[in-house]
């Protein structure tokens, strides 16, 4: 018997989300794929949460690395393996000749590239693909009226990409992607370390100190941490203590270049749309969408009421869903 299935795919930079019609959200796994070089081509050996463990602590011929990068595949193979295997996850290893998989792409991405995600899909294994663009995904997700014709914003924070987009009427009307997001402010923080303490650290532990003690605005309770890592002078391990203050100060940089996208993007927005926006406010959606104060930061900044998504790093496999429930 032939089995079919609809089935949602948010593949981001950092996380790939997979949604099943009737289900809901079944898998939530990093975007990352631990291959063997000594097979040629290079043999996956390990996706998701498995691989990501991997990251910085493998052994010689194995490497853990991103296919996915701003948004975009770089990798094919190992994207399209990845998805295959959280695919056959996803349907419990069902045979897969009818399945029908929409899946998300950031807004701004070529033909060339919508293409290669096209073709990942379908190389994975499924029959029927269609392609969504990830704000409007996103802002189904957060439950924006995106069918009415006042002007939404949503401002989605991901791994690789930032993206701002108004949407009124189904469409999207005006939007601006940057390839600031999550990883620089991980990257700022590796840089920060370095300089001030001759401290190296891998990107693992600066995700981790974004996410225990980042911020873009003071918060109450702020504190410190222990940082472990290798001294850059002698190469020994070293410990350091780094402050939330100087967390914020790291993080400056990229939290600016976001801020100001969300304002060019504002200012190239027709101003019938642009006052729904002052009026309704923005939404933010994605991993980045937790950085603490970021909320508050843009509000100041732009005078625009700002709300965080509930479950932002879902938003976007949540806003498919709705389009394969077909609840819009
Ligand atoms: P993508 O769509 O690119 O896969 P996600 O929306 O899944 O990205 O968000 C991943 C990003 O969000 C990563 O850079 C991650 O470090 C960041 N992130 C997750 N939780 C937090 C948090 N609490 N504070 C700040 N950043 C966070
Ligand atoms: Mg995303």
């Amino acid at each position: 018997m032939l089995f079919s299935q609809d089935i949602g795919i948010d593949l981001g930079t950092s996380n790939v989300l997979v949604f099943v019609k009737g289900k809901g959200i079944i898998i939530r796994e990093p975007s990352v794929v631990a291959v063997d070089q000594r097979f040629n081509p290079p043999r996956v050996v390990a996706v998701g949460t498995q691989a990501k463990e991997m990251i910085g602590r493998t052994p010689g011929s194995i490497v853990a690395l991103h296919p996915v990068q701003n948004g975009v595949i770089a990798d094919f193979d190992a994207t399209a393996e990845m998805l295959r295997r959280f695919i056959k996850r996803a349907i419990n290893n069902s045979p897969f000749n009818r399945a029908r998989v929409m899946v998300s792409v950031p807004s701004g991405v070529t033909e060339f590239e919508r293409r290669a995600v096209n073709d990942a899909v379908k190389s994975a294994g499924a029959k029927y693909i269609s392609i969504i663009e990830s704000p409007l995904a996103s802002a189904i997700g957060a439950g924006l009226p995106i069918t009415s014709a006042t002007g939404s914003m949503v401002v989605d924070i991901g791994g690789g990409t930032s993206e701002v987009a108004v949407i009124a009427l189904k469409d999207i009307v005006t939007s601006l992607s940057i390839k600031t997001a999550g990883d620089d402010m991980d990257e700022a923080i590796i840089n920060f370390v370095k300089k001030k303490y001759g401290l190296l650290i891998g990107e693992r532990t600066a995700e981790d100190i974004k996410i225990k003690l980042g911020s873009a605005y003071f918060y109450d309770g702020e504190g410190a941490m222990d940082v472990k890592g290798r001294n850059l002078v002698d190469g020994l391990p070293l410990n350091v203590e780094i402050s939330s203050e100087e967390v914020r100060d790291a993080l400056a940089d990229a939290v600016k270049q976001i801020v100001d996208a969300v304002r060019t993007a504002l200012e190239n927005t027709p101003p019938e749309l642009a006052a729904d926006i002052m009026d309704n406010g923005i939404t933010l959606t994605g991993g980045g969408a937790l950085l603490r104060g970021l909320d508050k930061l843009i509000e100041e900044e732009l005078k625009i009421p700002v709300e965080i998504a509930d479950t932002p790093i879902d938003c976007a496999a949540d806003g498919i869903g709705v389009c394969l429930e077909k609840k819009l």
